[in-house]
């Protein structure tokens, strides 16, 4: 079974996406955004391997309380071949999967099929959180964003009408 590089895990969270939800934070992220929440997360050996079927099961061990997992970083997409194994069999298991990425929608829609593992990635995906955190659009204000750049994107609505649709249930 596939492993990730795991740099955190929350069993349950209500701020990092809309309702009770399982966190994930994957180590990695080649982004360098100044004012970056999680700098130690940015390196690609930080924190530890965890193999898939582990995760799964301590994602299990919180059902029916939880009602998804969310995907934060560092940057996802860089584990995106392993990772979209993990959101497939939690996608079965009936939870919503919420992801955050440095990447704009549109950047990965076009790089799709050049990185392994994105279109399946993106495939399980229901809400992208996408863009890098740009300090001076920060606000505390915001709801599930660091700035004001980065959108809420319902990712399964974008796909269907080919352009982006926000995700208004915030
Ligand atoms: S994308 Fe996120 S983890 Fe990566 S540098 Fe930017 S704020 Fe930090």
């Amino acid at each position: 079974m596939k492993e990730l590089q795991v740099a955190g895990f929350l069993d349950n969270s209500l701020v990092n996406g809309k309702g009770l939800r399982a966190v994930l934070f994957l180590s990695g992220c080649n982004h360098h955004c100044p004012g970056c929440h999680n700098v130690a997360m940015q390196g690609f050996d930080y924190g530890e391997k965890a193999n898939i079927k582990d995760i799964v099961k301590r994602v299990e061990s919180n059902m029916p309380l939880i009602k998804g997992i969310t995907f934060s970083g560092g940057e996802p997409f860089e584990q995106a071949e392993n990772l979209s194994e993990l959101a497939y069999l939690l996608k079965k298991e009936g939870l919503n999967i919420w992801c955050y990425t440095g990447y704009t929608f549109e950047y990965i829609i076009e790089h799709l099929d050049k990185n392994n593992g994105w279109k399946e990635l993106l495939d399980n995906i229901d809400i992208l959180v996408d863009g890098r955190f740009e300090m001076d659009k920060y606000s505390h204000h915001l709801k599930y964003k660091g700035s004001s750049n980065q959108r809420i994107i319902d990712v399964k609505e974008s796909v269907l009408l080919k352009h982006i649709i926000l995700y208004e249930e915030v």
